[in-house]
């Protein structure tokens, strides 16, 4: 596990694949895995490994969810 500080982490997803929004009026940040946008981001790389957890099991729930209803 990386511990580098300098890591930023997106909140809603824990990937560290955010880039960082033209500030048009604050600085905001974008997710490139889940599109998040907003100000907010994790910096702490346990906290993002806690979040990234939990969305991956929702994302696998919601995979097993959306192929129960629509096989591909
Ligand atoms: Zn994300």
């Amino acid at each position: 596990m990386l511990t580098n500080k300098k890591i930023k982490f997106c909140p809603e997803c824990g990937s560290p694949n955010i880039q960082w929004e033209l500030p048009q009026t604050w600085s905001k940040w974008k997710c490139l895995e889940c599109n998040y946008i907003g100000a907010f981001i994790i910096e702490d790389g346990e906290i993002a490994v806690q979040i990234r957890k939990d969305y991956i099991k929702r994302y696998l729930i919601e995979q097993k969810e959306s192929d129960a209803e629509q096989p591909i």
